[in-house]
């Protein structure tokens, strides 16, 4: 059977290489996204350029967003010239950005009325995952819908879950993403005050990997990024953790669930996005504390 058409919208930290692993699967993918770099870099490994989101969805079976947040992912799918716009009948929209669930449903009710089906599905993995399509996606919505499109979501994940109805989806990567705020915040406290009492920062990774306190965000972190000192490489930005624990917070206002440790997160990195740290990968809210103590938690990975 032909593999089928993809419009691809949000080629950034996470669409680009998700996007590179679809045309080497052999997709037919037409591209858009507000900053032309990265569609330059994809059409000249023979994707098309859209010049709009309702272009980038026309005459294709399957339209894939990987935006931002809740007003991107309106704008582009309902907004005037959005995906809602130039998608026919019987397409299917897949969002895979991580945005409140409640976004998920009016999106996925907006383009039921046009004949147009939605599955959301978020992910987790970060870029590496993306690079090399191991990520984990969660997917909201029909699971028939799913089984039809698992050949293309296998293209840039290797573990594939079903989770519920749409929202879903969105509802266990904003869960996941309390434990991402927490668990990182443990570790630069843990980093700081171990190497301000004169441990080693290497003796202390070292240590805490083969202990108790070992975790998959230490590995992910220390080594790359807070051992470099190197925040502005590729990764998850500050403001994009401080918009999941948001969402968290706003979620359990409404259902009416104490969430104090999410709230201390989300003003953890909210001060780091009003130092200006925003843009940097979210471990360098480290350089807060490092700065409070006067140390720094640099060394060199085995
Ligand atoms: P990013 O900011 O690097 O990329 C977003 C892209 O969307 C950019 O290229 C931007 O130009 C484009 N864009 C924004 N508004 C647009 C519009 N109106 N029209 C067209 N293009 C538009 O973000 P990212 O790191 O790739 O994250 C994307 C989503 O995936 C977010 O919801 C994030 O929370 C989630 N996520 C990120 C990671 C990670 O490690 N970076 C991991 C898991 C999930």
């Amino acid at each position: 059977m032909a593999k089928k058409k993809i419009g691809f919208i949000g080629l950034g930290a996470m669409g680009l290489p998700m996007v590179k692993n679809l045309i080497k699967a052999g997709y037919d993918l037409t591209v858009h996204d507000l900053n032309p770099q990265p569609i330059e870099e994809v059409v000249s490994l023979g994707a098309k350029k859209a010049k709009s989101p309702a272009d980038a969805a026309k005459g294709v079976e399957v339209i894939i967003t990987m935006l931002p947040a809740d007003d991107e992912v309106k704008a582009v799918a309902l907004g005037p010239e959005g995906v809602l716009e130039g998608a026919g009948k019987g397409s299917v929209f897949i969002d895979m950005s991580s945005i409140a669930p409640h976004t998920s449903k009016y999106v996925a009710s907006e383009a039921q009325k046009k004949g147009i089906k939605f599955l959301d599905a978020p992910v987790s993995g970060g870029t590496v995952g993306a690079e090399k399509a191991t990520l984990t996606i969660m997917v909201g919505g029909e699971k028939v819908l799913l089984d039809e499109h698992r050949e293309i979501l296998q293209t840039m994940g290797k573990t594939i879950y079903h989770v519920g109805d749409v929202g879903m989806g969105e509802t266990v990567k904003m869960v996941n993403q309390m434990l991402v705020g927490i668990n990182l915040m443990g570790i630069v406290e843990a980093l700081v005050m171990g190497t301000k009492l004169g441990v080693e920062p290497e003796v202390l990774y070292k240590v805490i990997r083969a202990s108790s306190g070992n975790s998959f965000m230490l590995d992910s972190r220390v080594p790359n990024y807070i051992f470099t000192g190197n925040f502005t490489q590729t990764g998850f930005a500050v403001d994009l953790l401080r918009k999941d624990l948001g969402l968290a917070l706003e979620s359990a206002k409404v259902n009416k669930v104490p969430l104090s440790l999410t709230a201390q997160a989300y003003q953890y990195y909210t001060r780091a996005t009003a130092e200006g740290l925003g843009k940097k990968d979210m471990s360098a809210v480290i350089e807060l504390l490092e700065k409070t103590v006067g140390i720094q938690v640099r060394g060199k990975a085995d």
